[in-house]
């Protein structure tokens, strides 16, 4: 990720500003989502951060069909097919002239370049709910340690005004990078997605190795500094969600005394598909519902028993008893089963 400075200013590439988030972190946080990741997870709940690049998105149910956008493009990057506005990635180059003449605000570029001080002051907006709540800021991504010089001015500001800090990585960035992080967070959340490196790089488009070096460096600093460390590991249905995953990680943390406070297992959601159809692409985990409670008692249950303190594993993240009863109050089809049976036959 190149970062740019002008005039002495750091700018970094942002997607976006999510206020009175209460998942990344303690109490009430401002997130920062950046632009940019170097990994590709099948599952990614965020695609729209992957990229490094500035993205155009069409929103249909906003979209009149009035084609002026066709129209005012030059490059000849947008098309109508059935009142569908398609969109030519090769050949748009993210000027956004059509998002300025969309009439109906169907159209929207995302990735924007700020400066450090102005995201500053934007949070800074927020400080009585961090106050309130013991919350902060979180950077997340995308990878914040991609854009380590921005971030790190971005933290120390946040520390300078005596607001709580955390970034949410996926570890797979340079050790350097977090080393320079590290010492403006108060937390880092870090991401163990798959202990086998084959599957992981089936997963995600690169092996784990780095990720697992860069979690002991972190969990070597969170023991002899003031720096927390809560590991986090998504539930993806036919993917991490197996036993010999989940029990594979907590070998991996207890047998080498990573110095976590928290060990989260987050339960699978499709809430980002329309995300993908935004962005026109498809996203192969729409098929899957929750879980059952019962499985993620079952996973809870094994990372319990896999040698890591149990005290400090929670699972989080809705159910589907949660969704079962919002399916009958609306009286709508039940979504596609799954999970039960996936990893507890495994
Ligand atoms: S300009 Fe906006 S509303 Fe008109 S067709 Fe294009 S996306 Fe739809
Ligand atoms: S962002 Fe620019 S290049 Fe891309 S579709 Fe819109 S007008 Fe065309």
């Amino acid at each position: 990720m190149v970062e740019s400075k002008t005039s002495n200013k750091i700018s970094g590439k942002i997607l976006e500003i999510q206020r009175m988030s209460t998942e990344d972190g303690p109490g009430i946080r401002t997130s920062i989502f950046m632009k940019g990741c170097g990994l590709s997870c099948t599952w990614c709940h965020n695609p729209e951060s992957i990229s490094f690049k500035s993205e155009l998105q069409w929103m249909k149910t906003n979209c009149i069909s009035c084609n002026i956008c066709i129209d005012t493009c030059t490059h000849n990057a947008l098309s109508s097919i059935e009142n569908e506005i398609i969109i030519d990635r090769n050949n748009c180059i993210a000027c956004g002239e059509c998002v300025e003449e969309c009439p109906s605000a169907a159209l929207e570029m995302l990735g924007q370049d700020v400066e450090v001080e102005e995201l500053v002051q934007e949070v800074l907006k927020d400080r009585t709910y961090f106050e309130k709540s013991n919350g902060g800021v979180t950077v997340s991504g995308g990878e914040p340690a991609l854009q380590a010089n921005f971030v790190v001015e971005f933290l120390k500001r946040l520390k300078q005004e005596g607001i709580h800090t955390a970034i949410d990585t996926c570890g797979f960035s340079s050790k350097e990078s977090y080393k320079k992080i590290m010492p403006y967070a108060d937390l880092v959340l870090f991401d163990i997605k798959e202990i086998n490196s084959k599957k992981h790089k089936e997963f995600t488009g690169k092996a784990n190795e780095k990720i697992f070096d860069n979690l002991k460096c972190i969990s070597d600093y969170a023991e002899n500094n003031k720096m927390e460390l809560w590991i986090r590991t998504p539930l993806i249905p036919e993917a991490t969600a197996t036993n010999v995953n989940i029990v594979g990680i907590g070998n991996f943390i207890a047998k080498n005394k990573i110095h976590a406070a928290k060990w989260e297992l987050c339960s699978f959601n499709n809430l980002c598909n329309d995300k993908y159809e935004r962005l026109g692409k498809k996203w192969d985990f729409k098929k899957y519902g929750l879980f059952e409670s019962e499985a993620l008692e079952h996973y809870t249950k094994l990372a319990k028993d896999s040698g890591v303190n149990p005290d400090i594993i929670i699972s989080s993240g809705s159910t589907k008893v949660d969704e079962i009863q919002e399916v009958n109050k609306n009286n709508e089809p039940k979504p596609v089963d799954y999970c039960k049976i996936t990893g507890l036959l495994d």
